[in-house]
């Protein structure tokens, strides 16, 4: 009989793992709660049973992503890993360092479908979800290698999460309980392009993390050319979507802007956003393009991003400008992954 990784087990299957070995299903809680500690060995599970310890070694063990690159930002705390997955995937996630704490960037998928034009990640096209697991190790892996302790989780990393719907659900319950990362809700935030019927879906769900809408066009024109995704669900759908999602859950919804010059950073489009948005509970969160190798699109001037953000505050819309981290060391969305398969 070949060994069972517990890593990839729920707490209800872990319970059947135990009865099946004929232990009490209680010592699942607490073989979990070292699982999210980052412990791999049973020896050190000090509050188990030397038989069961035995029994564990025969039937299971525990594996553990490995860090294939590492860099450190020399401007600021960002660190941006490359792991390696069990299948020899490679995957991206940035550990980013505010004064409230360590925030986890992951990724949701290896590579991604939605063939934005000015991201990184689509380049490659979409190879396969992320099982919830994997997108658990993300996190556990910054964990152990930082010794720090990840208190918010941003799924912005390469992947469209509400295409691996199942799996992003499960990881967003294990990173609440209590007996695994223990973070609320409210300190999660999930970043998607658009789908649609998925957004409804999440509104009813229960979960009240954030959500972040990628926008990045104040109409359906130039949202048609930015991302592929809006020939399918266009902008009135997405914010009809948003609507629901805000009423279901009283929770403020971020759009994500990437100001991109002579694309959709003139004043009119500000003005034009400013319409589209009035009255929503929402916040806007100005980008500055992160310049993608061999793509035309060129990040807009700080004066022009200046003045976007002044249009939109002064119409009411709570606005902010992304403080950029990591930037020299391509720690935005694909771009490490991307460079690395180039060689
Ligand atoms: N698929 C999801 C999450 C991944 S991308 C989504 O589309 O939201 C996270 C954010 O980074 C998205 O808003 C995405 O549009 C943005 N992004 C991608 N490439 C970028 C680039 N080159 N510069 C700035 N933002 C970028």
């Amino acid at each position: 009989m070949s060994k069972i990784d517990l890593k990839r087990l729920t707490l209800t299957q872990l319970e059947e793992f135990l009865r099946q070995i004929g232990e009490p299903a209680y010592r699942a809680r607490q073989i979990f709660k070292w699982i999210y500690k980052g412990q791999t060995q049973f020896e050190k599970m000090t509050d188990l049973p030397k038989t069961l310890i035995g029994k564990l070694n025969d039937h299971a063990y525990i594996s553990m992503i490995d860090v294939y690159k590492k860099y450190e930002s020399a401007l600021d705390e960002t660190v941006k890993y490359v792991f390696l997955l069990e299948d020899a995937n490679l995957v991206e996630s940035v550990k980013m360092k505010y004064s409230f704490g360590v925030t986890a960037c992951i990724s949701s998928q290896v590579g991604c479908s939605m063939g934005c034009a000015f991201c990184a990640s689509t380049e490659g096209g979409m190879v396969r979800n992320l099982l919830w697991s994997e997108m658990a190790d993300e996190v556990l892996a910054i964990e152990k290698d930082s010794g720090e302790k990840v208190s918010r989780v941003v799924v912005m990393g390469s992947g469209e999460p509400l295409l691996n719907y199942d799996e992003l659900i499960q990881f967003l319950k294990v990173l609440n309980m209590s007996i695994a990362f223990n973070i609320s809700f409210r300190r999660v935030t999930v970043s998607t392009c658009g789908i649609v019927p998925e957004i409804f879906r999440l509104a009813d769900e229960g979960i009240p993390i954030t959500l972040a809408v990628s926008l990045h066009a104040p109409n359906d024109e130039i949202r048609n050319c930015l991302m592929p995704i809006n020939r399918r669900y266009p902008i009135s759908q997405l914010l009809d979507a948003c609507k629901y999602y805000i009423m279901k859950t009283k929770r403020r919804i971020t759009f994500e802007y990437a100001l991109i010059s002579q694309v959709n950073d003139s004043d009119e489009c500000a003005y034009e956003l400013s319409n589209l948005l009035k009255d929503m509970l929402c916040h806007v969160n100005l980008i500055p393009l992160n310049p993608v190798e061999g793509k035309i699109y060129k990040r807009s001037t700080p004066s022009q991003v200046h003045r976007f953000e002044k249009i939109l505050s002064s119409s009411g819309i709570s606005t902010t400008v992304r403080r950029e981290l990591g930037s020299d060391i391509q720690a935005a969305c694909g771009q490490l992954r991307r460079s690395l398969l180039k060689r």
